[in-house]
């Protein structure tokens, strides 16, 4: 019904989340409705706890919201579904989370291979060239295990790319990196956005000079979000 006022449009609409039932329910997230438009730049900011992590993983269809809905071009997201849209499915979605979420067993350029076969890109681009795109061509045998914090952050980055994302979701991205460290991956952040205009990017920071380079701004706060900036 919403199709064609949300096309590319990933939405959250009304979206809760609880944890555990009755005396150990955890309310993480109590009626987020936000709206992230293709080409968009949204930074969630908050205390921990606030509900940053549980939105992006909402958002990303990681897991099922307890209340509410995520739709993403008009149509309710489920990790079910997911999995089984091909072109605007899995792998419509890139993942900067803690760890880079990179399979251990394969090494950085079969990681970011493996994420271009999975996407179906038929011009097989060549994942050296990718990963020489964030500076990691001389790692491409390396195992996740033998990768520093930032370089498998990097290693997903290069993912994303080969994986042709439209959404990147990124959770603290910056938090456990030297600053120089961050400033290239909010600088190849930058990139792709510039390669492609119609991404959406949601990042979660606690850092207000992360923050500042998004052209909105998301306060959470004890499971609610408020918006501040313009887009
Ligand atoms: P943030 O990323 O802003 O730190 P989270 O979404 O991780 O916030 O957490 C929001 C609230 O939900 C916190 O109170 C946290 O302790 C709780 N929480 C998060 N994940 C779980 C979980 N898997 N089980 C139980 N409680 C959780
Ligand atoms: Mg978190």
């Amino acid at each position: 019904m919403q199709v064609a006022t949300e096309q590319g449009c990933l939405v959250a609409d009304a979206v809760s989340v609880s944890y555990g039932t009755g005396a150990n329910r955890v309310d993480a997230l109590r009626g987020v409705s936000l709206a992230f438009k293709p080409g968009s730049f949204v930074a969630l900011r908050g205390p921990s706890g606030s509900g940053k992590t549980s939105l992006l993983h909402c958002l990303g269809g990681l897991i099922p919201p307890t209340g509410g809905e995520v739709r993403w071009d008009g149509q309710t997201l489920s990790a079910f579904q997911l999995q089984r849209r091909d072109g605007r499915g899995a792998m419509a979605f890139a993942y900067l989370f803690q760890g880079g979420n990179l399979l251990p067993t394969f090494t950085a350029a079969e990681n970011v291979a493996f994420a271009a076969y999975v996407a179906g890109r038929l011009d097989r681009p060549d994942p050296l060239a990718t990963l020489d795109r964030v500076g990691l061509s001389h790692k491409g045998g390396a195992l996740p295990d033998a990768l520093s914090g930032g370089e498998q952050q990097r290693v997903a980055l290069a993912r994303a790319v080969a994986q042709g994302a439209r959404v990147l979701l990124a959770d603290e991205p910056t938090g456990q990196l030297d600053s120089g460290t961050a400033r290239s991956v909010l600088t190849l952040i930058d990139d792709l956005r510039r390669e492609n205009p119609q991404l959406i990017v949601v990042l979660a920071t606690h850092d207000a000079s992360v923050a500042e380079r998004a052209g909105l701004v998301v306060e959470m706060a004890d499971g609610r979000a408020h918006l501040t900036g313009s887009a």
